[in-house]
C-alpha cells in the first residue's frame, strides 16, 4: 500500500504545507482513493501520479473546512475532464448538504456522472470494493470525527482439499467462492468463502485518523493495523498555552498512544503553522521539536509527514519513504 500527502498543514496552509489531503493506493497502482480534502487538494494532485479520472472513493473525516473545501473544486474539475464512472463519497453529516449547496448555487445543474454519499458516522458503515475495505472509528473532536481503517483485500487461493473432502464439485462454485463470494451447493449446503479460501498474503492496514484528542479511542485498531497516520497539532508545551479547546493532539499524546498499542510504524501530520522548517526566519517553533517530543515516548518507525512524499508499506509490512515526490 502506498500514501501520499497532498496537505499536512494544520487550519491554515503554509508555503510548504498544504490543509490536509492524502492519497492512498495498492502499491503502483493508478487507481486511488482520497482521504479528506482540504482547499487546493486539487492543485497538490498535478504534482503526483493521480488523476480525478482513477479517483475510487472519497473519504472525509469531518466537516472542518481546512478537511472538506476542497471536494467542490475536484468534483467540478472531475466533471470538466470528461469523468463518466459514478463517485463514492464516505463522509459525515453535513459533508452532501455542502456539496449540493455549493453546485446549487454555482450554477452545476447536473454532473456527469452521478455521486453516491455514504454516511460514515452512522454504526453499520463500511466500504469495500473487492480492493480496499475501510472501516470508521469515533474520534474526540469539536464536531463528530472519524478515523479510517483501510485494509487491502489480497486475491484469495482456495484451499482446494477441504473443498474436495467436503465434497463441492469444481466448477463455477469454486470460481465464486475464490472471488469472495459464499456459495449453496446443489445439495442446498452453505459454503462460505472465508471458510474455503485464504489470503493470497496478509492484508495490509493502515489507521488514517482525523482530528482528534484522545489518541488511545484507537488503541484497538492500532493493535491490528501495520501502520497509522494521525494528527500532532502541537507540543506539550505549544498545548499548555494555548488550552484544549482546540481538541488537538499533541506528538507526545500520538507517541504514547502507539507505543501502548504496539503500533509498529506512525506518520505524524497536521503540524501548528507555528512549526516552520528549521535554519529559516524567526523560527521559534520547529519541527523538530514534535520530532524530539515524539521520539521521546516511542521506538517504532516514526516519521514526520511532507507535502507530496510517498510512503510505501510493502508486503513484509515494512513502511518506508520513497525518494521521489509525488510517487
Ligand atoms: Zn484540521
Amino acid at each position: 500500500m502506498r500514501v501520499t500527502f497532498l496537505g499536512t498543514s494544520a487550519g491554515t496552509p503554509t508555503r510548504q504545507r498544504n490543509v490536509t489531503g492524502l492519497a492512498m493506493a495498492i502499491d503502483d497502482a493508478r487507481d486511488w482513493y482520497l482521504f479528506d480534502c482540504g482547499e487546493a487538494t486539487q492543485h497538490q494532485l498535478q504534482h503526483t501520479r493521480y488523476t480525478t479520472a482513477r479517483l475510487r472513493a472519497v473519504f472525509i473525516t469531518h466537516v472542518h473546512g481546512d478537511h472538506c473545501y476542497g471536494l467542490p473544486g475536484l468534483i467540478a474539475s472531475a466533471n470538466m475532464s470528461g469523468r463518466k464512472t459514478p463517485l463514492t463519497i464516505c463522509a459525515p453529516d453535513g459533508i452532501e448538504q455542502f456539496i449540493r449547496a455549493t453546485f446549487l448555487h454555482t450554477d452545476i445543474r447536473e454532473l456527469r456522472f452521478p455521486l453516491h454519499f455514504v454516511r460514515s458516522d452512522l454504526p453499520d458503515f463500511s466500504y469495500d470494493d473487492g480492493q480496499l475495505h475501510v472501516s470508521a472509528h469515533p474520534l474526540s473532536h469539536r464536531v463528530p470525527c472519524f478515523a479510517y481503517r483501510a485494509e487491502e483485500q489480497p486475491p484469495r487461493h482456495l484451499l482446494e482439499a477441504e473443498l474436495d473432502e467436503a465434497g463441492l464439485p469444481r466448477g463455477p462454485l469454486w470460481n465464486r467462492l475464490q472471488r469472495g463470494e459464499d456459495v449453496v451447493s446443489a445439495s442446498g449446503e452453505l459454503f462460505r468463502s472465508h471458510d474455503f479460501s485464504r489470503p493470497a498474503w496478509p492484508p495490509r492496514s493502515i489507521i488514517v485518523g482525523g482530528d482528534n484528542d484522545q489518541p488511545e479511542l484507537l488503541h484497538d485498531a492500532m493493535c491490528r493495523s501495520d501502520a497509522m497516520i494521525h494528527e500532532a497539532t502541537f507540543s506539550e508545551e505549544v498545548l499548555a498555552k494555548v488550552g484544549p479547546k482546540y481538541m488537538h493532539s499533541t506528538a507526545a499524546m500520538v507517541a504514547k498512544a502507539a507505543s501502548e498499542a504496539g503500533l509498529r510504524q506512525l506518520i505524524l501530520t497536521h503540524f501548528s503553522q507555528r512549526y516552520r522548517p528549521k535554519g529559516g526566519d524567526h523560527v521559534e517553533h520547529s519541527i523538530d521539536d514534535l520530532i524530539r517530543e515524539a521520539r521521546s515516548y516511542y521506538e517504532g518507525n516514526l516519521y514526520m509527514a511532507e507535502d507530496l512524499h510517498s510512503y510505501q508499506l510493502d508486503r513484509d509490512r515494512q513502511l518506508y519513504r520513497l525518494d521521489e515526490p509525488g510517487h
